[in-house]
């Protein structure tokens, strides 16, 4: 059994912005069954949900900041928490790194890095709870620092970084690194510089034992100049530390058999019963009501990196199919804006929904036949994975984890029963329009349509797997 300290900016359901916070909340469920010794730790946000006990743990003070720190437990289940509460800084509601306008908080760097101090002083047992970790596991640029600050420590735990999106790196002015009082040592172009700025994600590149992302296939990519933003040498130099393992997804929350959220359950054997969820969502989004068209979903953040232009682009080509588009999403207002216009000039067609939504989403992955993920770069990518678990077929990609979790339908796959998706290559929307037209032609035969939902129901990505590969790789260090 092994003490292990998960580091984390967000955790499902305390507190979400992305996938981020799903891997966050499974994978230390799945370490926790697998018989570990494990603590969650997370800043506590104001907009922070708890349910259930929270107590007081213990107090530290870093520069001038007092701190407490608070235990509860992740709703449903018996996987410890600790929540840093500094009120001097993390004292704004709402998202996590974001204002209102939609920009970054002024004090991100002082946020984070006085996070990532507080994970080292309990990383080190400085605060006295006779609770020192073997491994400290750090994902994305929030928990930087950590391996960083800790490769400076006497008897350290060993440390593992996860990266979810290279996308996101917190680079900050250089200023930041005396007004954090980060040790001098830190600072040089093998460790926290990057090109004359702070990069938090590089503490964790540079500095942890292990760095792991969240697919092979984007373990690959990020050490190309596409996809590493800058760090593809440091990744290609060591790659030999570097390994992707596939995200799980929480079979139980994403389960159409059980959902809550959801009209009619269903499963493998049942699956003609999934059209009463796609009338259900018919009627929710104000779409008429028809089995015979193919409905589409979309739940995403709105951002480039999903590829929504491209699916802007595709949409005034896709109303002249008989096709329903339900999209679930918010993000970049230019987008959200464009989106709103179109479902306006087809309201028959297109419905529009520009809000976090989980139950919605629930819906979309049971009522919808086609799910639409054309992202640019997905690390791994989640409703590709549900959205098989719910005989909901996925137009992906080829690129990270879309790659890797979706069979694309040829003639071999659909006669070894592995056809699962539809697959296109470049990233411009005639190649996705290509992809789309596939779907509705195989759509319309309905036995080959109904055998590549059968496959992909049957596709388990439930976590165990994956956390026997965190604990292989954690007992490799
Ligand atoms: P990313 O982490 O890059 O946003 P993922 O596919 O890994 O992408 O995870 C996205 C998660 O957020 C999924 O669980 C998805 O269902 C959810 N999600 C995104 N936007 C919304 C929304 N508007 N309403 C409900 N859920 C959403």
């Amino acid at each position: 059994m092994k003490k292990i300290l998960f580091v984390t900016s967000e955790v499902y359901p305390l507190i979400k912005t992305g996938g981020l916070a799903d891997v966050c909340s499974s994978l230390p469920k799945a370490l926790t069954e697998l018989g570990q010794d494990l603590r969650v730790i997370l800043p506590k946000y104001p907009s922070l949900k708890t349910v259930g006990d929270v107590h007081f743990l213990c107090s530290l003070r870093i520069d001038n900041h007092l701190i407490n720190i608070f235990e509860t437990t992740i709703p449903d289940s018996s996987v410890i928490a600790w929540l840093v509460d500094c009120p001097d800084l993390f004292n704004t509601e709402g998202n996590p790194y974001l204002d209102a306008q939609g920009l970054p908080w002024a004090n991100n760097a002082e946020r984070f890095a006085l996070f990532c101090r507080v994970a080292v002083e309990v990383a080190m047992d400085k605060v006295n709870r006779n609770w020192k970790p073997d491994i400290v596991h750090c994902n994305d640029w929030q928990s930087g620092l950590v391996p960083a600050l800790l490769s400076l420590e006497k008897n350290r735990p060993k440390t593992v970084f996860t990266i979810h999106n290279m996308a996101y790196q917190g680079l900050f002015p250089v200023q930041s690194v005396y007004s954090l009082n980060l040790p001098g040592q830190l600072w040089n172009p093998n460790g926290l510089e990057f090109h004359g700025m702070l990069s938090f994600i590089k503490g964790g590149i540079a500095y942890s034992d292990r760095i792991t992302t969240v697919s092979p296939t984007y373990a690959l990519e990020i050490q190309t100049p596409a996809y590493g933003y800058g760090l593809e040498g440091l990744l290609a130099h060591r790659s030999d530390y570097l390994v992707g393992i596939i995200n799980g997804i929480d079979t139980n929350e994403w389960n159409p058999d059980l959902d809550p959220h959801i009209s009619q359950h269903y499963n493998v054997h049942s699956l003609h019963e999934k059209q009463h969820n796609k009338a259900e969502l018919q009627r929710r989004v104000n779409l008429p009501v028809n089995n015979n068209v193919p409905l589409f979903g979309l739940i995403s953040r709105l951002v480039e990196q999903k590829g929504i232009d491209m699916v802007i682009e595709c949409l005034p080509d896709m109303v002249d199919l008989p096709m329903q588009l339900v999209l679930l999403g918010n993000g970049d207002k230019i987008f959200e804006q464009r989106l709103q216009n179109l479902a306006r000039l087809y309201p028959d067609k297109i419905a529009i929904n520009i809000v976090y939504d989980e139950s919605l989403a629930h819906l979309i992955e049971a009522g919808a036949d086609v799910f639409l993920m054309p992202s640019r770069f997905e690390p791994c990518g989640l409703n590709q994975m549900y959205s098989q678990r719910y005989g909901t077929i996925p137009i992906v990609r080829k690129t990270g984890g879309l790659a890797d979790t979706v069979v694309d339908t040829l003639p071999e796959s659909l006669a070894n029963h592995s056809a699962t998706g539809i697959i296109f290559k470049e990233a411009h929307a005639g190649a996705l329009l290509e992809a789309i037209k596939r779907a509705m032609l195989l759509y319309s035969n309905h036995t080959t349509w109904q055998q590549m939902q059968i496959n992909a129901m049957h596709r388990d990505f439930s976590w165990r797997s994956s956390a026997e590969q965190y604990l292989a790789l954690y007992d490799s260090i």
